[in-house]
């Protein structure tokens, strides 16, 4: 075994001496080796701010808007990107590399499609663009793809004309001390987090509010027109560095002022997945959300907070593991010349914060029992299936997401969409959510991958399983009816009396029209 290693190291320098004697010959000095370098430039001084717009985007238009705004408090210049659509994926496929995951592209060609605009259509000269603009946008350490995206960013940058535009990153896993190097403009401190919590909890708030009335409003498009009138309300409020709650309280009056029917059962669709394709509102997705409100389902989203929420429980859960070990370990979280005991009682108040927050902010708004999920609950029932230890992407959380949906029959059909190729969620969770299908044989769940194009297929297929998740809605709110005593005429008298759009129905069956039948009798479980 050595010797032919020997033997290939010595045709390999028997090569290269050839080479170099070759080349002297015909007059050509050696090449030096020429390596790659990702210059990663990261200047944003403090005095920077005032002339320096910070470009952001990537979650929903409510998130993208009323951080701007709560940023915006803090004496940051900031703007928006459109939402990612088909122009901006072909430019990341253009500029990117090749094997890339989707949200790479649509992200990346994002960025370099606004930069194009504000050079060719705003006149604004490339160096000026490169001075007075940055991009900031969260980043990992993998393990899957997500670890590469920033360097993407900018190898794109580079290749589509704009070298040494900056971009910063907030490390997801990073928590509320991040250095910002060179960035001192931007400073990661309590300030920031706490206005950036405000803005993403209130941001939730106003998608599950839209989520649960616009499927039943009486006149189409009152529901966008209150929410654009909340978010307004919302970015001022944040802008002003205001108080929130106040706010969504008002938010609450506009929107209980939207005329509702409930009597009409609809299919509920849990939305879970890789968290971007999920959570975007455009062509990332192919619309998926409004897709099925135009095809006449009731849509359940997963908050942002939820994410939060899941990475408090992957610290809390590497401590405990690092806390049995035989020793303290050197690794980037780990608890060398730390208190790891101290490290869990912090991240314990962080999640009872997050918790209390969220739920002022929910009750504020009027969005009756939503709660948040168990993170202990959801990694313990999956964990037999997938591995809590595996991480990347949404790790274990759509196997259990999956389990509590059908266990707690909390939506008819279940959505696992995931970009092409995406590690943790196609290549691994779409394998195990087989066996858990085959399980629970019960679930209806369509996994869809997408890649920027496609979209009849995808839609074709969810229209076949939204077909058997209507016949369920509609067969379970007969059986409510049945099961109440009352006729239908009768209870929809009684429903007209619950005005109020915000007045949802307690969770008993997965169909808000079979919940406000059981409501409106007064009856609590089946
Ligand atoms: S979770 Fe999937 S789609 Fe998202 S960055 Fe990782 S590999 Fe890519």
């Amino acid at each position: 075994m050595n010797k032919s290693v020997m033997d290939f190291e010595d045709i390999e320098r028997e090569l290269r001496a050839f080479e170099d004697v070759e080349r002297r010959k015909l007059g050509l000095a050696p090449e030096p080796p020429k390596h790659w370098r990702d210059l990663n430039p990261q200047t944003f001084t403090a005095d920077e701010r005032a002339t320096t717009t910070i470009l952001l985007g990537g979650l929903t238009l409510a998130h993208d808007t009323l951080v701007t705004g709560a940023l915006a408090g803090l004496g940051y210049k900031l703007q928006p990107l459109d939402c990612p659509d088909g122009e901006a994926l072909r430019l990341g496929k253009e500029f990117g590399n090749r094997g890339q995951c989707n949200p790479t592209y649509f992200t990346v060609g994002n960025l370099v499609k606004h930069l194009v605009h504000l050079r060719d259509v705003g006149g604004i000269p490339t160096p000026d663009i490169i001075r007075n603009y940055i991009f900031f946008t969260a980043g990992a350490c993998g393990p899957c793809r997500f670890g590469t995206y920033v360097t993407e960013y900018r190898k794109a940058l580079v290749d589509s004309g704009f070298a040494g535009f900056r971009v910063l990153l907030f490390q997801q896993q990073g928590g509320i001390k991040q250095a910002t190097g060179e960035a001192t403009g931007l400073a990661l401190n309590t300030s920031f987090f706490k206005a950036l919590i405000a803005a993403v909890m209130a941001g939730d708030c106003l998608n599950l509010a839209g989520y649960r009335i616009r499927p039943y409003e009486v006149h189409r498009g009152d529901t966008d027109a209150a929410l654009l009138a909340c978010r307004t309300l919302l970015t001022d409020t944040l802008r002003r560095r205001g108080n929130v709650l106040l706010a969504l309280l008002r938010c609450r009056r506009l929107l209980n002022r939207i005329a509702v029917n409930r009597m009409r059962p609809k299919p509920k669709v849990s939305i879970i997945g890789e968290f971007w394709a999920m959570t975007t509102e455009g062509e990332g997705n192919h619309r998926l959300q409004r897709f099925l409100e135009a095809e006449g389902a009731e849509v359940d989203i997963q908050p942002v907070t939820a994410w939060i929420l899941y990475n408090i429980w992957e610290h809390q859960h590497d401590t405990r593991k690092r806390l049995m070990l035989r020793g303290a370990d050197e690794g980037m979280f780990g608890l060398r010349g730390k208190d790891g005991r101290r490290k869990l009682a912090l991240l314990w108040v962080a999640e009872r914060m997050v918790r209390a927050i969220f739920g002022a902010y929910t009750r504020a708004i009027g969005l009756n029992a939503y709660e948040l999920p168990d993170m202990d609950e959801v990694a313990t029932i999956s964990h037999q299936y997938y591995d809590n230890h595996l991480r990347g992407g949404e790790g274990h959380m759509e196997v259990g997401k999956l389990m509590q949906t059908v266990e707690q029959r909390k939506a008819h059909m279940v959505i696992s969409i995931k970009p092409f190729g995406c590690m943790p969620s196609s290549g691994v969770s779409d394998g195990v959510q087989s066996l858990i299908t085959a399980r629970y044989p019960e679930a209806i769940f369509t996994a869809i991958e997408t890649t920027g194009d496609g979209e009849v297929n995808v839609q074709s297929r969810i229209q076949m399983d939204l077909f058997k998740a209507k016949k369920r809605a509609e067969s379970e709110f007969r059986d409510a009816v049945q099961r109440t005593g009352l006729t239908e005429p009768a209870l929809e008298a009684k429903a007209r009396k619950k005005t109020k759009a915000l007045a949802y129905p307690s969770h008993v069956v997965a169909g808000t029209a079979a919940n406000q039948v059981l409501e409106l009798a007064k009856i609590t479980t089946l």
